[in-house]
């Protein structure tokens, strides 16, 4: 199986990352996606991704720190982009619900993430919270994007599941499709073609159900997955193959280096 959104270079795994790394492994995840949050993370996730086979990163910019782009950071991005190990541009996005950046700086730096994915044909990873209207205004307005992308941590209601999908884009669930106040999230699942979705830990953030509560890590992501095949009714082999199909799809897994 393959987690296509994890933050293993986060300090929360600076104790025990190689134990993290082997119990992942073990439980099944060889392929995992180290997303960047700005552009010093997004570095510390190429030093780890070169470290681990199978191990890939993305470079962006998080909307929480949008107030902090500048020139510099835009070129070291540029950079990252070009590593044969990065298979997409992201985190970047709109986040209205902890507004920890102005808007206009969030719009400004998410525009500036569009344009280097585009130049770059990599897909995006994009985050966004109480922000829908503002989000598929602002992809219909600078795409279309061949290398498409996708909703990670899908939050939303139905008509933005079905603007994001009219776009291109594919849908990803984390762990907090297992809460049990989680319906309405459960139901949109139930919404996406199969040929769309796609699974995340997000960790160290959203642990599923039963670890709810302790640090997350790729190696939980089955509990999701196996949420994610009841919602559909399938069997989980099937689901968890049709959704790391559809991973490698998008991120191209098998043309990148190391794979
Ligand atoms: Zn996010
Ligand atoms: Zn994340």
């Amino acid at each position: 199986m393959i987690d296509t959104h994890c933050h293993l270079h986060f300090s929360e795994y600076d104790q025990d990352r190689e134990t993290v790394f082997q119990r992942s492994w073990n439980s099944g995840i060889k392929t995992l996606i180290l997303v960047g949050c700005d552009a010093e993370d997004s570095g510390q996730a190429m030093k780890l991704a070169q470290n681990f086979d199978g191990a890939f990163f993305s470079a962006g910019f998080h909307p929480h720190e949008a107030a902090r782009w500048d020139l510099d950071k835009k070129q070291k991005l540029e950079e990252l982009s070009l590593h044969p190990k990065c298979v997409a541009i992201g985190e970047v996005g709109l986040d209205y619900y902890r507004n920890l950046s102005p808007k206009e700086d969030q719009q400004k730096v998410f525009i500036e993430m569009l344009n280097l994915a585009k130049s770059r044909q990599l897909p995006l990873i994009i985050h966004c919270r109480q922000a829908g209207d503002e989000m598929v205004s602002l992809l219909k307005e600078q795409g279309p994007f061949p290398s498409s992308g996708v909703m990670h941590c899908f939050s939303g209601d139905s008509k933005y599941l079905k603007d994001c999908l009219k776009l291109g884009f594919y849908i990803s669930f984390a762990g907090n499709l297992t809460f049990p106040n989680a319906q309405e999230l459960r139901d949109r699942a139930a919404e996406v073609p199969m040929e769309r979705l796609l699974a995340e830990t997000d960790c160290p953030y959203l642990t599923p159900v039963p670890f709810r509560g302790k640090r997350n890590e790729p190696g939980f992501l089955s509990h999701t997955v196996r949420k994610l095949a009841e919602i559909r009714n399938l069997p989980f082999e099937e689901m968890s193959d049709g959704i790391s199909q559809n991973a490698r799809r998008l991120f191209k897994l098998g043309h990148h280096a190391g794979n």
